[in-house]
């Protein structure tokens, strides 16, 4: 008798992971389930979901039937046991780190990250009381020594917001691990797509599902995944592995097994944070990612000419995208990112900031915006707005210049981003760098 197939395509996961049609009215589409709470079906059944022996809808902040669907379709996509979905991708990255550590730990990071990750790892785990500690992403060395007895947990992006570097996260993940220690990813610029990096070896992947994810500017929201594999009873992680006083005395690791951090991500952090994500911006994201390889594609093919021809412009002085033969990156992305390093890179003026900001106010077909990852191409002047937050030391540890310019390449046709581009370098000609 004929075996039914098992359907195992990204695109084919991408269009129908967590969702099929609704049981009741037949409906084809995702519905919308914006509903606050759901009614038990007896007194026995509401007791065992809120003592988490059975799993089950209770309150709409703590889980949703529309952002199920949607956190099964990114767990499916990026190969984690599941997710969790926030409402945005900074608060799902809060709440991912909220859930594993402790006043006194300390936390890794690369110094290339998105200026608001900074912000919120320098001022949020200062008053949590942990330490932390910036390290150039590209030097094993310093992840190497930079791990202490109290570390609990190595994060980076797989491409750096914004200076485009490539994250080797096999390697990193091999330091962190011989040490007991989880490797966090922010896979936001790579999406699923291009890198999926539980692969190489990372235990939790987080994302701004904001960007390409959702992919047309409409919604925010976050998630996080987990791989489900690492050891949370190594000994490093009580909080997680030892009676839990937020739960009446509950073991998350002992009792739920590889869901043992996102049972605790969901029924304490999300349940006392609070930032989850709507039913509504569920529907938007998940029906973004139905189109997310076909969407990744045209990105990468654009942000590949765009990158190229900008290298032959005279007032441009640097092209800092991964993608362009001789990067020094170019073994990293072979390895990580074999289709392209993504569609968001900066470029720097001769003329610095003058030049930058004159180069963004002639640009017509570019949207000047503090967002990336839109179907429509998008630019900012990261010195004076997404960064400004920044001292010189950290914005040149990010990688950024006064005339460094951030785009991110949408779908249009690339020779009319081309054009656009043109046109706007011609109105450089009077400012010298
Ligand atoms: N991670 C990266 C790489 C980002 O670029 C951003 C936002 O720009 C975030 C996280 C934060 O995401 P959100 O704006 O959804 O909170």
């Amino acid at each position: 008798m004929a075996v039914p197939p098992t359907f195992t395509g990204f695109h084919t996961r991408a269009v129908h992971a967590g969702a099929r049609p609704d049981p009741q009215t037949g409906s084809r589409a995702m519905p919308i389930h914006q509903t606050t709470s759901y009614v038990f079906e007896d007194a026995e059944s509401a007791a065992a979901y809120f003592n988490l022996q059975e799993y089950g809808n209770t309150y709409s902040r703590i889980m949703n039937p529309t952002v199920a669907a949607f956190e099964e379709r990114v767990a499916n996509l990026e190969g984690g046991v599941g997710g969790v979905a926030f409402a945005s991708g900074l608060a799902a990255q809060n709440a991912a780190l909220f859930t594993l550590l402790e006043p006194g730990d300390h936390v890794l990071a690369s110094a290339a990250l998105y200026g608001g990750s900074v912000t919120q790892f320098k001022h949020v785990l200062r008053k949590m009381s942990v330490e932390l500690d910036f390290v150039d992403p590209d030097d094993l060395q310093a992840w190497q020594k930079g791990i202490k007895s109290n570390t609990k947990l190595c994060f980076g992006e797989t491409i750096g917001n914004p200076s485009g570097c490539i994250f080797d996260i096999e390697a990193i993940a091999e330091i962190a691990h011989a040490a007991g220690v989880p490797l966090m990813i922010d896979n936001t610029f790579a999406t699923p797509y291009l890198c999926q990096p539980l692969k190489f070896g990372a235990d939790i992947v987080v994302h701004s599902a904001t960007k390409f994810m959702g992919g047309h500017g409409t919604s925010i929201g976050g998630v996080v995944v987990e791989s489900g594999e690492f050891d949370w009873s190594n000994g490093r992680f009580p909080v997680i592995a030892e009676p839990s006083p937020a739960y009446h005395g509950l073991k998350f690791h002992e009792t739920f097994g590889t869901f043992g951090y996102l049972m605790k991500l969901r029924s304490e952090t999300l349940r006392d944070l609070g930032a989850c994500m709507s039913p509504f911006n569920a529907f938007m994201l998940a029906q973004g990612i139905e189109t997310l390889p076909l969407r990744m594609r045209q990105h990468v093919s654009n942000a590949k000419a765009v990158a190229a021809h900008l290298q032959q412009c005279d007032a441009v002085t640097a092209v800092h995208y991964a993608g362009l033969d001789g990067s020094r990156y170019a073994d990293l992305v072979a390895k990580y990112l074999p289709e392209g390093p993504g569609a968001v890179f900066c470029f720097d003026l001769a003329g610095g900031r003058q030049a930058g900001i004159k180069f963004i106010e002639n640009l017509s077909l570019f949207s000047h915006l503090a967002n990336v990852g839109d179907a429509k191409s998008l630019v900012i002047h990261p010195a004076t707005t997404t960064h400004r937050q920044l001292n010189d030391t950290e914005l040149a540890a990010s990688g950024i210049g006064p005339g460094t310019i951030r785009v991110s390449i949408g779908i249009e046709d690339a020779q009319d981003l081309i054009a656009d581009i043109d046109y706007a370098l011609a109105q450089l000609t009077e400012i010298k760098a």
